[in-house]
């Protein structure tokens, strides 16, 4: 199934599908809650899982086409996520966003419920440049577009935002980026909740623009892509 831009929707479904297993193995699975979607490549809204299915279970037949209104346009018959509008408003503020994440790891849950501001201890953390911030203006699930707007101004051009609470919306310029980017952010609140712990003196690293400095450029995404579909399919032909 290909369309005027180009692109092979059902290629890009499987891998949103593998996205959803590689997050789950990386912290973000908390049984069928949480999503990832992908904007439809010709403009008729956004595909993520239906409600009945596990993170770690989810395979292309399991998603479905929301429009922007809610409706489900095809895909999957199981329920909507009552969440869904996280993600069109994410789609509406950002037209370089095609992929978005919203879940409830342990560490990002427990950060955002401090006063910390989340920085670079090492290059997890230092991927986001400062940017995350806590959405607070509801601590309850964000069902309508009216919060779901508000959550995307707090997200403003960074790649996260933590929701006070609750979780965090992470997203990127593609399945592959927004899947790095919600390990990386997991990662990097778990780094600094440990570190805080300690007890110890700390300093972080601020970004200098070097050219050699860690940062996520295309070639390394696709690298961090690949592996982890390795792992995907090593752990998948135990079973
Ligand atoms: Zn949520």
């Amino acid at each position: 199934m290909s369309n005027n831009s180009g692109i092979d929707i059902d290629i890009e479904l499987n891998k949103l599908a593998r996205g959803y297993r590689i997050v789950a193995a990386n912290g973000h699975l908390e049984a069928t809650l949480g999503h990832l979607s992908w904007r439809d490549p010709e403009g008729r809204g956004l595909w993520m899982k239906c409600q009945e299915r596990g993170l770690d279970e989810v395979e292309s037949n399991d998603l479905h086409l929301i429009n922007w209104n809610g409706k489900v346009l095809q895909g999957s018959k199981g329920h909507r996520h009552s969440e869904w509008p996280i993600h069109a408003a994410v789609y509406k503020a950002r037209k370089d966003v095609h992929c978005v994440g919203h879940t409830h790891p342990m560490h990002c849950v427990l950060f955002s419920a401090t006063n910390e501001n989340l920085v670079g201890i090492g290059h997890n953390g230092s991927y986001f440049g400062g940017k995350v911030k806590v959405f607070e203006k509801t601590l309850a699930l964000v069902r309508n577009m009216e919060d779901a707007s508000a959550m995307a101004t707090a997200l403003g051009d960074a790649w996260a935002v933590l929701l006070r609470n609750h979780g965090v919306t992470f997203c990127g310029n593609s399945i592959q980026h927004c899947v790095v980017m919600g390990i990386a952010i997991e990662q990097a609140c778990k780094e600094q909740l440990l570190m805080n712990g300690t007890g110890l003196n700390w300093e972080w690293k601020v970004n200098s623009g070097l050219k050699d400095e860690a940062v996520l450029y295309p070639r390394i995404v696709e690298n961090l892509w690949l592996y982890h579909n390795r792992k995907l399919d090593k752990s998948e032909s135990r079973t």
